[in-house]
């Protein structure tokens, strides 16, 4: 990289920090016991009058709110198999209540390694920053986010029409730019969803959290508001034989204002993990916003990072656990490496590019024994489809 490309570099991660860091801190709002929570499952549904089911449906069981709490009673009846509901029917989500194996959904077909696979991973449409980063108002300026919403459309079909057919997109959170409770944001979820609702309904759509999504510490109320409008902030699946973690990375940022929920989360993660270490999957796969590191497991802490501390024990535990990789985005440009067998994926945007990479999505190749992905920008996608070699793979 040459010195002046160097010298950009900082300077957009400066600016990006100064002028996104976000929503003050601390949770002054909350009180003792008001966190958790809502019952039971969240749905998508993505516009009023849709006839046919949502996007996906993410129906998972909610950690039991902590003692003393006023926390939903209604949800009782323990956990169960939890399923998508909108035409794929095969894929199998499950809740975080129940650990892996325990008979709530061994006999499910998805569980078995059928052959190759792919689905798509992406990242941050986050609909307002490209405004917002071109007035240089990363707080206020993002009032237009047509731009996003038209590259969010291109996404949508060129996935759809790719064959074979992706088994799932994970779009890796910032799904808007608003953060909670600024103005703007219902106007965004709502145009995200008009464009996401042209998805073929036999590709679920899974919701990873990201820092616009929840505030950059979040708090018992954001989590709930992302809950009731994108699903789930944490949950597994289990696809063609791979187990798939969908973590909140928020929780590992800044847990300062939702401490309890970060314990459920850590707790339930550990259950996971520790199944996952003694099951039949083939891969397991995380999925989660901020990235663990952008190149290297020892780089420095900064904003597009997870700290050290929390990065260090992450990858010791997903190494334990025979994670494969983890796929991230938050960068806005693409990045990772590998460590140890675990690949670190970090995928640019839909939306608001921050260094050279074309507006894109990765496709991944599941096969039995790699997990092989490449950055396809929308432009290609949508005129070649997924590459040859690629698609040899899935033959
Ligand atoms: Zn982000």
């Amino acid at each position: 990289m040459s010195h002046a490309a160097a010298a950009k570099l900082l300077s957009d991660h400066a600016g990006l920090q100064r002028r996104c860091a976000g929503l003050p801190g601390v949770n002054k709002g909350s009180k003792p016991g008001e966190h958790i929570i809502s019952v039971r499952c969240s749905s998508v549904s993505v516009a009023p009058n849709q006839t046919r089911p949502a996007l996906l449906l993410l129906l998972s069981e909610r950690p039991r709110p902590p003692e003393g709490s006023q926390g939903d009673q209604k949800q009782a009846g323990g956990p169960k198999p939890l399923r998508l509901s909108n035409g794929a029917r095969e894929i199998v989500l499950q809740g975080r209540g129940p650990p892996l194996g325990d008979g709530q959904v061994v006999t499910d077909e998805e569980r078995e390694w059928r052959g190759p696979f792919c689905f798509i991973q992406a990242a941050d449409p986050q609909l307002g920053l490209m405004k917002a980063w071109r007035v240089g108002d990363c707080d206020g300026g993002g009032d237009e986010w047509t731009e996003e919403v038209r590259l969010m459309q291109q996404a949508v079909r060129a996935v759809n029409e790719l064959r074979p057919r992706p088994r799932f997109v994970a779009l890796c959170g910032d799904l808007i730019h608003a953060m909670p409770d600024s103005p703007f944001r219902e106007e965004q979820e709502k145009d995200l969803k008009e464009a996401l609702r042209l998805t073929d309904p036999d590709i679920p759509l899974v919701f990873v959290s990201g820092n616009h999504d929840l505030g950059n510490t979040p708090t018992p109320a954001t989590v709930e508001q992302f809950r009731r409008t994108w699903g789930d902030d944490y949950f597994s699946f289990w696809v063609g034989g791979v187990l798939c973690l969908v973590l909140n990375s928020q929780l590992f940022f800044d847990a300062s204002g939702c401490p309890q929920l970060a314990e459920a989360h850590d707790a339930w993660l550990e259950r996971q993990l520790q199944s996952a270490a003694h099951s039949t999957a083939r891969h397991v796969l995380v999925f989660q916003h901020i990235p663990l590191y952008l190149r290297t497991p020892d780089e420095d802490d900064e904003y597009f990072n997870l700290q050290r501390v929390q990065r260090a024990s992450l990858l010791r535990r997903f190494h334990q656990a025979g994670v494969k990789a983890v796929f991230s985005g938050h960068y806005h440009r693409n990045a990772g490496g590998s460590h140890g067998g675990l690949d670190m994926v970090v995928s640019s945007a839909i939306g608001c590019q921050l260094g050279d990479d074309p507006h894109g999505v990765r496709v991944v190749v599941v096969t039995a024994d790699e997990i092989i992905h490449r950055y396809h920008s929308l432009e290609q996608l949508s005129e070649r489809g997924i590459d040859e070699d690629l698609k040899k793979l899935l033959a």
